[in-house]
Formats: C-alpha cells, structure tokens, sequence
C-alpha cells in the first residue's frame, strides 16, 4: 500500500542553515541576506521580501547570530568575497527593540515558589 499526500510533501518546508549558529532550520526563521556593493563597502542587505537577486546567505535576526557570523568571518563565506562588509543594516534588524519576531511576555508572573 503507498500513500501519497499531494499538497503537504516537503515542498515549503525549505531547510537552510543560519552562517551564524550553524543551525539548520526552516528557511522562513531566517532571514535572507545578500551583499550590495555602496562605493568601496558590501553593505549587507535584509532581504525581507526574498527578490534581491545574487548569492544569498541566511542567519538568525538575532544579536547572537551576528556576533557569530561575524567571529567565524562566515560573511566572506557565505558571500564568496572578501569584503569589507558594511553590517550597521543587521545591527539595526538585530536590535532588541526592533524585533519584528518578539513574543510578548505576560508583564504579571506568577511566583512558582509558594511553600506554606
Ligand atoms: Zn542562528
């Protein structure tokens, strides 16, 4: 007997692995990124809308990533350049306060440590 699902196959479920963590996760937690020459820099651009063309790279929207792709020199890497990489866009994408994934917490919390 086979069983065939014809919409829900692995189509839409791309796997990716973020250059920072090393991760491999679904390609829609990540976000992609390409390198725009600005004059003498690649300024590393979010492509949030995944139109940019040329060679893409995929990381984490998250400070730590950053800082990891970063420290591995995972940009040269990823991007088949030496750079220099122009990151204040990431920075700006990464910042805590600019989270376009954050999940709001409960301001309240319940103290689990209620020994009588
Ligand atoms: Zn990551």
């Amino acid at each position: 007997m086979r069983k065939t699902s014809p919409q829900t196959g692995r189509v839409g479920k791309v796997v990716r692995t973020c250059i920072g963590c090393r991760e491999r996760v679904e390609a829609s937690t990540l976000v992609r990124l390409v390198a725009v020459w600005e004059s003498t820099t690649l300024v590393v651009t979010p492509d949030l809308g995944r139109s940019l063309p040329g060679r893409g790279a995929h990381l984490h929207p998250t400070e730590r990533c950053l800082e990891l792709a970063t420290r591995r020199k995972a940009w040269g890497r990823a991007f088949r350049t030496s750079g220099p990489f122009d990151l204040t866009t990431m920075y700006d994408l990464a910042a805590p306060n600019g989270s376009p994934t954050g999940d709001p917490r409960p301001e309240s919390e319940h103290p689990l440590m209620e020994n009588r």
